[in-house]
């Protein structure tokens, strides 16, 4: 290990969920320094239900800490945003609201055909979602990965996302699509992109593949060609 490139800041209880849980978050520098530096922002484990998630989003942690800070992006990392469900193995939070159905965004809607996609009593009613909405605020991301396991796919919201999403299917081999391919109101993606006009990245790992030692080697590749991209997404309209 070579000693420390860089100024890495972790911040033990970022946000406490409403058990009082806290949600550590990493970024590149001290938040302070990163206000005009629009970080790319990554999640891990919106759905506790999903720990390929979470190990995905450690990972790439853990090769960000090998990296000098003058060779990737500025970056903000959740490892794990809904620690009490994954305490829980439930894919909502302790209060059962979907965290990629509770966004404030203009589409969102109380309606819910299924439980696990409760929205939650309001937009943004929960802390862990509050929590993305006030980094969304005060750092306007150029890009939003999270990362979570279903049928794997990349999904790349807006044109801005399609070099990184294309990236990343490359690297892991999943297809590339442009939606998840059902409604998703309230999601991330209806939020950052479709409102504010951040590109969204979504991935999805294999939730039928055992091999948790194989997921950062799927990704390595294209994960670090992500961040290593120093544009800020904003010519592509
Ligand atoms: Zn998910």
């Amino acid at each position: 290990m070579t000693p420390s490139l860089n100024r890495i800041a972790h911040i033990e209880s970022w946000k406490k969920t409403s058990l009082g849980t806290p949600i550590e978050l990493f970024s590149s520098r001290p938040l302070t320094e990163l206000r005009d530096q629009k970080p790319l922002l990554l999640i891990g484990g919106v759905h506790g239900d999903e720990p390929e998630g979470v190990r995905l989003a450690r990972e790439t942690l853990s090769w960000l800490k090998t990296q000098d800070e003058n060779v990737i992006v500025p970056w903000i990392l959740i490892p794990s945003l809904n620690v009490d469900g994954l305490a829980k193995k439930t894919r909502g939070n302790a209060r059962g609201v979907d965290l990629n159905r509770n966004y404030p965004s203009a589409d969102w809607t109380p309606k819910f055909e299924k439980e696990r996609y409760f929205p939650g009593p309001a937009p943004a009613s929960e802390p862990e979602v509050q929590g993305i909405v006030e980094l969304i605020r005060d750092f306007k991301p150029r890009l939003i990965i999270h990362c979570h396991s279903w049928n794997p796919c990349i999904v790349g919201t807006g044109p801005r996302a399609q070099m990184d999403a294309k990236r990343l299917s490359e690297s892991s081999g999943y297809e590339l699509v442009p939606e998840i391919g059902y409604p998703t109101p309230g999601s991330l993606s209806r939020y950052g992109w479709h409102d504010l006009s951040i590109p969204i990245i979504c991935i999805e790992e294999d939730d039928k593949n055992p091999d948790f030692d194989a997921i950062w080697p799927r990704f390595q590749t294209g994960m670090t060609a992500v961040f290593k991209d120093r544009s800020l997404r904003e010519e592509a309209k």
